[in-house]
């Protein structure tokens, strides 16, 4: 019997275990795929939102505002990066800056820190290379970016590490009251619980119905983005915005905090709430809106294409609360952006919500905050790779290229994935795989070594989970030949 079975292992679902790890309390996160940060977590803008944008009095402006604070300590405990870079909305109009006089007012409402609206020449001082016709913008100094899959991956070894249960390539699907519990089925396993936090992204109004709570519904929304190569981004110094527009906060050009650069993500409406493809035309479209606040952008020099899909929820606003369906059942749902810089706050308040609903939250004496890992290889010194492979010389065996990376510490991923793994479980924790040459070296190596340390057949190891075999069709005397 579990005092809290997790559905989800999106940014949402691992900090809420991670933050319920600090008690003495029994959990599960039940995950459908055979890794954590698969959905919405693993393909988004990465930007920690400062909460000027969000209507004021929702639960998407007090979940910002307090998330994006508590991001300082996380991302040190955790050992995640986190970069202040700021933040600019760019008004090229009359009417962008009467936008941007709206979205500072709702900053000012929301307790956002330090928000200001800045001229066009202040403008242009603080972000070289705009557009000649920018007109003024505003300007939020906590807005930030981050990992979201780093992060992501981080809470579950925090968690895992504070005795949290991660039961991957398990989906929920029939859930059951049974007196004072529910039992849950979850893949293989049926599973006792008393109560269910609904962290299932896109999928949680289906979860939430499997509980008989069918008050909201979530549709689909994809963004689609191009990442540059690392050697093209130093014109991205802040994240840049548009004036937002009813789709979403619109085209963004932003550094990421391994120094590529992006422009992205569009807002296509769809019917299927897994497809993250790349429409063809998306490059085009991005590259024209993108365009209009940075000119001279890197054309010559994407390296990969990529897609994830919000939860667009019919609320309007983040359900964070327990249901009036089903006591049973808290549900952190239709977290769509700034669900990212939320997820702290969501958590912290999941907690708060089991306790009012009657679990009795004991604080650990011997919870560890901290996740602790080895300096990563590429922030060393020379001094410290020499110590670090003459400790071990699988320091001294450089497996990804272009990113720098040993193969100790793709070892070290292999034995940290908490399902099965995968080549992309490997590169979203160390970052194999997604320089300039997006696999192309590596991608064989690494299928070495999760073949070697976790005892999979080559012809059995996927890209990332489900069908996707990269040996499909080739024996494994023709794949060596
Ligand atoms: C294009 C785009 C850009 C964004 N940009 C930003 C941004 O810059 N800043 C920001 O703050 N936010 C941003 N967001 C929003 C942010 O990414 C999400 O709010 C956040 O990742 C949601 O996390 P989650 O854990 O709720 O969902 P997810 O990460 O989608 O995780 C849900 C998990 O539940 C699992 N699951 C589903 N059904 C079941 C089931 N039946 N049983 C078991 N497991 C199940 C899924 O496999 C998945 O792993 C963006 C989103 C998108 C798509």
């Amino acid at each position: 019997m579990y005092d809290v079975l997790i559905v989800g292992g999106g940014v949402v679902g691992c900090a809420a275990a991670r933050a319920l790890s600090a008690y003495r309390v029994n959990v599960c996160l039940a995950e459908a795929a055979d890794d954590v940060a698969f959905g919405a977590s693993r393909a988004n803008s990465a930007i920690v939102h400062a909460g000027y944008d969000c209507e004021p009095g929702t639960n998407m402006a007090r979940l910002n505002v307090a998330g994006n604070a508590m991001f300082d300590e996380l991302c040190a405990q955790l050992d995640v990066p986190l970069r202040r870079v700021g933040s600019l909305v760019l008004a090229f109009s009359q009417d962008d800056l009467a936008a941007l006089q709206r979205l500072y007012d709702n900053g000012i409402k929301n307790g956002v820190p330090g928000v200001r609206l800045l001229t066009a020449e202040e403008t242009h001082a603080m972000q070289p290379g705009l557009s000649d016709k920018v007109t003024g913008s505003l300007y939020a100094p906590t807005g930030a970016i981050t990992c979201p899959y780093e992060l992501t991956c981080a809470l579950c070894s925090n968690a895992r590490e504070n005795g949290v249960r991660f039961l991957m390539g398990s989906p929920v699907t029939d859930v059951r009251t049974a007196g004072d519990h529910l039992t849950v089925t979850a893949g293989e396993e049926q599973i006792e619980t008393r109560f269910l936090v609904n962290a299932a992204g896109i999928h949680a109004d289906e979860v939430s119905a499997l509980c008989g709570d069918e008050s909201f519904s979530i549709r689909a929304r994809k963004g689609e983005y191009v990442l540059f190569d690392r050697a093209a981004s130093g014109f991205a110094k802040m994240v840049l915005f548009q004036a937002p527009t009813a789709m979403g906060k619109g085209v963004l050009v932003a550094p990421t905090v391994d120094g590529n650069a992006y422009i992205g993500p569009t807002a296509v409406d769809q019917t299927d709430k897994d497809d993250t493809s790349v429409r063809p035309e998306a490059i085009d479209e991005l590259t024209a809106t993108a365009s209009l606040s940075v000119p001279q952008l890197p054309l010559r020099s994407p390296i990969t294409l990529f897609a994830g899909v919000r939860a667009v929820p019919s609320t309007g606003d983040f359900i964070v609360k327990r249901s009036e369906k089903n006591p049973h059942l808290i549900q952190a749902a239709g977290i769509c952006s700034p669900g990212l810089s939320s997820a702290p706050a969501i958590a912290k308040e999941v907690v708060e919500l089991l306790g009012e609903a009657g679990l009795v939250l004991e604080e650990k004496a011997d919870w560890q905050p901290l996740r602790r890992r080895p300096k990563r290889f590429r922030h060393m010194s020379p001094q410290e790779k020499a110590e670090a492979i003459r400790r071990d010389p699988a320091y001294g065996r450089i497996i990804c290229r272009c990113e720098t990376i040993p193969e100790a510490e793709i070892v070290e991923a292999i034995r940290e994935i908490p399902g099965v793994p995968s080549v992309d479980a490997v590169k979203r924790r160390t970052r194999a795989g997604m320089g300039r040459c997006q696999g192309g070296f590596c991608m064989p190596r690494v299928m070495e070594l999760i073949e070697r340390e976790a005892g999979i057949p080559m012809e059995e190891i996927t890209k990332n989970g489900g069908a996707s075999r990269i040996c499909v069709g080739v024996s494994r005397e023709e794949g060596q030949a």
